[in-house]
């Protein structure tokens, strides 16, 4: 599954549809909100049930890529010390 962050927009990622190459989602993980069908028809419910917010896996996919950017940034300022 590609991910890629959307270059000027903070925190918000094209993540591949796993069941079709050719579609993108949008994930925006300061909304926590993705396009797909899965997070739009889940995320009330298991909010409602859960008290927490749902994570599709291009929410799970997008995090995971903001968390390794995030970790190499501060690698790299570490580095330039
Ligand atoms: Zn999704």
């Amino acid at each position: 599954m590609k991910v890629r962050a959307i270059l000027g927009e903070t925190c918000r990622y094209h993540v591949q549809s796993s069941s079709n190459p050719n579609r993108l989602h949008l994930v925006d993980l300061l909304e926590h909100e993705c396009s797909c069908t899965d997070w739009t028809c889940r995320q009330r419910g298991y909010r409602e049930r859960t008290g927490q917010r749902y994570h599709c896996r291009h929410i799970r996919a997008a995090r995971e890529e903001f968390l390794n950017d995030i970790l190499e940034r501060l690698k790299e300022d570490q580095l330039a010390r």
